[in-house]
């Protein structure tokens, strides 16, 4: 079986699932088999909630408080195994939940999955990758029409409900585009985070 639960950085993260919405240019999927201590972030088969318990119950979470859920694959397309198994990190282990995610959860599930995140997550971190519907097409090329908009739209909404919420970009980026994000975001009122290119 692929890690369920690897640590990179002095980060702990938990890779839930394959599945995925999008097919980013950048996905490091296309280029390694794994990160950090992870010898492999392909699942054969995506873990059920048992097994993923099964993989906190054996990880030793002394000095991190956070759990960080990203992986091979977009965790909302995973929704109600993440949910669960954030609820158990959280109740049995004492981590705060952080979800890095694509923000197309609302499209892919049909609904507003808001309000169902809000009780257990802490933190989402959204990638954001361009400033307009344009660019963001073509460099996540994601299975919906309507992604860009959607995206920004349920970072708006869940920025009014859970406690830390940020788009974010990485700084590579051209300067012009960095300078429009900073502009959209500020106009969403949803901050914005520049990651250094690893
Ligand atoms: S959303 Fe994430 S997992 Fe999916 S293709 Fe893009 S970078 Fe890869």
């Amino acid at each position: 079986m692929a890690d369920i639960l690897y640590t990179y950085k002095n980060q702990v993260y938990a890779n839930i699932t394959n599945q995925c919405n999008c097919r980013c240019t950048f996905c490091i999927r296309s280029h390694e088999d794994g990160v950090g201590d992870a010898e492999t972030l392909w699942h054969k088969k995506d873990p059920t909630l048992e097994e993923i318990k099964a993989a906190m119950d054996a990880f030793d979470f002394t000095g991190y408080d956070e759990l960080v859920y990203c992986g091979y694959g977009e965790p909302t397309c995973a929704l109600d195994i993440l949910l669960a198994s954030a609820k158990y990190a959280k109740e049995k282990y004492g981590v705060k939940i952080r979800i890095n995610t694509n923000g197309l959860g609302n499209l892919q599930h049909g609904r507003d999955i808001v309000p169902e995140l809000a009780p257990v997550v802490d933190a989402l971190s959204i990638s954001l990758n361009a400033p307009d519907a344009e660019k963001y097409n073509a460099v996540t090329r994601p299975r919906f029409e309507g992604a860009f908009e959607a995206m920004l739209s349920f970072a708006q909404e869940a920025h009014k409900v859970i406690p830390s919420v940020r788009l974010s970009i990485v700084d590579v980026l051209p300067e012009d585009q960095i300078e429009a994000c900073k502009k959209l975001t500020a106009d969403l009122g949803v901050p914005l985070k520049i990651r250094k290119f690893a």
